[in-house]
This record gives structure tokens, C-alpha cells and sequence, in this order.
């Protein structure tokens, strides 16, 4: 697994090479909540669409509730929400350049196999962004599957601290202030304290303790 700057990735393939045969590329960018990964994703998209690239943003249950990619640090943009019965290569085959597809952890097995068919038979650049592992620090099924058939994984290089100071790379749940280890894979919640079901990015330590301060 390659480890380098996400930043690096930025020199992408230029548009109109094409193929595999074109130099398109399945990409992973993982991290803890609160890592920036929903910024990236937008700037992803800023930085490809000013080449003239024709691109388009996907999500599933963003923080907003909406079809929008928002982040901590103010930026929005519109998105198409990735439902279960959503085909993407319906969507995307013959019409972009590339996908930014954000919060790809909740989406389907098949849909990320559909992402890896529109990036080798159609020649899409994908960029995508996620937790590696839900709140009993398993990982994801899609995040798995991007694991597996990315051509390039990125951890994601903003640090985010355990309040310990430790390097946290574990997201907690947490119900009345209590960490809990067992319950639906996505439940959706913030980072806010007072949110009802709120996500603690942990230490390794102390997700395993169940210490939050
Ligand atoms: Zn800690």
C-alpha cells in the first residue's frame, strides 16, 4: 500500500489519453473522520474541472442529509445521493472524465465494481474518499473492495488526535456518553458534541477501552 502525499495525486492522468490504454485510475483516499477527506474531494473536483474535464460528485449520507458534499470548513457543492439501486455505470458510462465519489464506505460492493468496469472499460478517472473501518473498527464492505481493486490507496496525511494525543485512527459511536460496540453499520451521526449519536475519532488504546477523556 503506497503511503504518500495526497496531495501528489493531483498530477492526474490529461484528459483525453483514454483508456487502459488511457491511464485511468481507481484511487482510494482514506482517514478517520474530521481527516478533510470531503475537502480534497472538492478541490479534486475544482482542480479537474478547470482542465475542462467533465466530472461529477457522488455522495451518500453526508453530514447535510442532503445530495450536497459539505465540509467542516464551510465549502458545499450539489451531488447525486448513491442509492442502492443506483447503477453507475448507467450513470456515468460515455459522459465524464472523471468521478469524485465521496463518503464511498456506504456504498454498495457492486456499486465500487462498477466504479473499477468505468474506469478499465470506459477509461473515467475515479477518486475515492472514505473511512477505512465503521465503529467496531471493522472495515466497510465497499471500503474493502477498494482496498482490493484500487490502483492507488492513499492515507489520508491530516492527523487527527485521540484527546490522549495519540494518533486517532478509529471512530468511536457514542450514545449517551456511553461508547457502544454493537448496533446497525451505519447509523448517521456528527463529530458535534451534541449530536444524539455522536463519532469520537479514538486512539487504538483507547477505542479498545472505551475511555473517551
Ligand atoms: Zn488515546
Amino acid at each position: 500500500m503506497k503511503n504518500d502525499s495526497a496531495l501528489a495525486t493531483t498530477h492526474s492522468p490529461l484528459p483525453g489519453l483514454g483508456g487502459n490504454g488511457h491511464g485511468a485510475r481507481l484511487t482510494f483516499y482514506w482517514g478517520p473522520m474530521d481527516c478533510g477527506k470531503s475537502t480534497l474531494a472538492l478541490q479534486m473536483h475544482h482542480n479537474h474541472g478547470r482542465q475542462g474535464r467533465r466530472g461529477l460528485v457522488l455522495t451518500r449520507n453526508d453530514r447535510s442529509l442532503g445530495p450536497k458534499v459539505t465540509t467542516r470548513i464551510g465549502l458545499a457543492q450539489d451531488a447525486i445521493e448513491v442509492t442502492d439501486d443506483l447503477n453507475l455505470w448507467d450513470l456515468a458510462y460515455g459522459k465524464v472524465d472523471y468521478l469524485i465519489c465521496d463518503e464511498a464506505c456506504f456504498y454498495t460492493v457492486d456499486h465500487i465494481e462498477q466504479l473499477a468496469d468505468l474506469v478499465d472499460r470506459a477509461g473515467v478517472d475515479v477518486f475515492a474518499f472514505g473511512l477505512a473501518s465503521d465503529f467496531r473498527s471493522r472495515l466497510f464492505p465497499a471500503s474493502q473492495r477498494l482496498f482490493e481493486l484500487a490502483d492507488e490507496v492513499h492515507r489520508l496525511q491530516v492527523e487527527v488526535l485521540c484527546w490522549c494525543g495519540r494518533r486517532g485512527h478509529l471512530n468511536a459511536r457514542i450514545v449517551d456518553g456511553e461508547i457502544v460496540r454493537a448496533g446497525e453499520q451505519v447509523v448517521i451521526g456528527d463529530t458535534a458534541s451534541h449530536a444524539e449519536v455522536r463519532y469520537q475519532v479514538l486512539c487504538r488504546h483507547h477505542h479498545r477501552s472505551g475511555t473517551l477523556d
